[in-house]
């Protein structure tokens, strides 16, 4: 008899927890834990079977082959429609890039075999090879520096500030600067100055896709370093350069 008495007290002096506390706590930070990882982030992956990335249809590029996150993708087909309407073709000239593809690009101006925007050789004209990094850097990541690694960044139209400068181009320009924001859309690579000091030279053409890739950004700032920037040339410059500060996080404040 005692021991049942003293189950009973036991029971009537338990405090039931509230449910909702209980959800709280096995809830995730975002939907997109499964991209916070080094290797998402630094590209090693193939986006052509990544689950959550697609093919980008020929409609809204004139790559084939060329993929980016799903959700990234649904908003920018919505942006393109709304363009449309306004009379403006959006056209994606490149999306998610790998590590290894990021590497030919970076290597073959490196090596001299592909010219520099500026019409330099860094090969032939630039011995030390941190300025050589550095004058690439000026429009090009390392291998694993990039935003294109993560499927949420786009390039738009035309690798070329002055074709958003005038007629067409500053149309659909200012269409982008009103609107793209609605659809997720920002411009990273902003002009320099005091709201971005360091990084990538104005990019009129480079878009991101917000709602992903700020956690991107957040993990990358919390969990990026230069010494993982390995495995190609002239990737020693890395740490002197200061990349993951000075580049991965030398974005406008408005895509944090
Ligand atoms: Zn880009």
């Amino acid at each position: 008899m005692p021991i049942v008495l003293l189950a009973c007290k036991q029971a009537i002096e338990v405090t039931p927890q509230p449910k909702s506390e209980v959800i709280t706590q096995v809830e995730p930070q975002n939907n997109y834990n499964t991209l916070q990882t080094i290797n998402f982030i630094t590209g090693n992956f193939n986006p052509a079977s990544h689950p959550e990335f697609d093919l980008i249809p020929g409609l809204y590029t004139n790559k084939s082959g060329i993929y980016l996150h799903k959700e990234a993708l649904d908003s920018f087909k919505e942006m393109y429609e709304a363009a449309k309407a306004a009379g403006i073709n959006l056209i994606i000239k490149s999306a998610a890039r790998n590590f290894n593809y990021q590497k030919s690009i970076w290597e073959a101006k490196w090596s001299g075999a592909r010219t520099l925007s500026s019409g330099i050789n860094a090969q032939t004209d630039i011995k030390d090879p941190a300025d050589r990094a550095k004058e690439i850097m000026k429009y090009s990541a390392m291998p694993g520096a990039s935003r294109h690694h993560w499927g949420t960044d786009i390039d738009l139209n035309a690798f070329d500030n002055a074709y958003f400068s005038s007629g067409e181009g500053k149309v659909l320009y200012d269409w982008l600067l009103a609107n793209a924001s609605k659809y997720g859309y920002y411009q990273v690579y902003t002009p320099k100055g005091s709201e971005r000091p360091s990084g990538y030279e104005e990019e009129k053409w480079h878009w991101t896709y917000k709602p992903i890739s700020k956690y991107l950004t957040a993990y990358a700032k919390a969990t990026m370093k230069d010494s993982l920037l390995s495995g190609f040339s002239g990737s020693e410059t890395a740490s002197q350069l200061k990349v993951t500060e000075q580049y991965i996080l030398g974005i406008h404040p408005s895509c944090h």
